[in-house]
């Protein structure tokens, strides 16, 4: 693992070793496509993959991406003007942020080879914009790339997706998220437990272990869930509508109750697997002697088709008070 993990050692990227090595033998070979996705779940690494790749390409020391040269520095410190990075201006990526990336991108580079623009969640843009972007796909230019990044590539136009080299990003191995976590001087047990939640996901990891306010919540949220078993109707209800009032949080609230349910289901049914919540483990095993393996099955198919609900737009507020309605009562252990 360590070996292999020293392949193109000198990219600034943790893992990805296949999509890098595609990358580096694109640029020593001079054969850089005009235009990729990269595309794979938040916050596993694509960004930074891309902006690795953009030094690489406009590296002037001897191994690119060199890290020291003067590009290097201002591409990592985000002041190089031939290196951008666009993305959504509140909720999306708007058609003007596009007319000025086209105009920009009809000059030379300034000091760089090429001009490489990142363009990060590119599903967050507006039909006039992702169309209007399809100009530039159509008609590249020798001295511009452009990075597309995506969580989602099947919301995106199969017109832009089809003019991209498309490389799929997959999570790091969890043990590998908690080596750089220790690395980077988190303790151990927590670096352990990151890592799990993180579902190798290193980007989350990395935040997570500096601002506490994501863990917060998930206690909160997960504290809130436990509670549901001992709540009536009433109770459970008022709480859908509390946490419908906030759409964008519902589908990572579901994922983390998911997450919690299928621990259960790891522990009911005797499974050797780790389980992810960790720091839970008390209350997990206290629930295995509380619910049946067939409420847990069930619990997990309804949280399931819940999130399929969500991605096939159905109104928040109906889903949760569904859930909430065949939600399992604990019986006393
Ligand atoms: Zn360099």
């Amino acid at each position: 693992m360590t070996e292999q993990r020293r392949t193109n050692r000198t990219w600034p990227v943790v893992g990805h070793d296949w999509a890098v090595e595609i990358l580096a033998r694109s640029v020593v070979s001079g054969r850089v496509s005009h235009a990729y996705l990269f595309s794979g779940p938040p916050q596993i690494g694509k960004t930074t993959l891309a902006r690795a790749f953009a030094q690489a390409i406009n590296c002037t020391g001897a191994e690119p991406p060199c890290g020291v040269c003067r590009s290097c520095h201002r591409i990592a410190s985000g002041i190089h003007p031939d290196v951008r990075i666009v993305q959504a201006e509140g909720s999306s990526i708007k058609i003007n942020q596009i007319r000025e990336l086209q105009r920009e991108a009809a000059l030379s580079p300034v000091e760089g080879r090429r001009r490489v623009y990142i363009i990060r969640q590119i599903e967050l843009a507006t039909t006039e914009a992702a169309n209007c972007l399809l100009k530039t796909l159509e008609e590249p230019s020798a001295r511009v790339i452009l990075i597309l990044t995506t969580s989602d590539r099947d919301a995106l136009l199969p017109t832009i997706v089809s003019r991209c080299q498309i490389l799929t990003l997959h999570p790091l191995p969890i043990e590998q998220v908690q080596e750089v976590l220790v690395e980077r001087g988190v303790d151990e047990e927590q670096a352990r437990l990151l890592a799990r939640l993180s579902t190798g996901r290193l980007g989350w990891a990395i935040s997570a272990a500096s601002d506490p306010a994501p863990l917060r919540q998930r206690q909160q949220r997960l504290d809130e869930m436990t509670a549901l078993a001992g709540q009536g109707r009433v109770e459970r209800f008022a709480y859908a509508a509390r946490l419908s009032r906030n759409p964008d949080t519902v589908r990572q609230t579901l994922d983390l109750w998911l997450s919690w349910w299928r621990d259960l289901l790891l522990l009911t049914s005797g499974s050797a697997v780790e389980i992810t919540n960790l720091d839970r483990q008390a209350e997990l095993e206290n629930a295995a002697r509380c619910y049946s393996l067939d409420q847990v099955y069930n619990t997990i198919v309804a949280l399931r088709r819940a999130v399929w609900q969500l991605e096939h737009n159905a109104n928040p507020r109906l889903l949760l008070e569904n859930l909430m309605l065949h939600w399992p009562s604990a019986q006393s252990a």
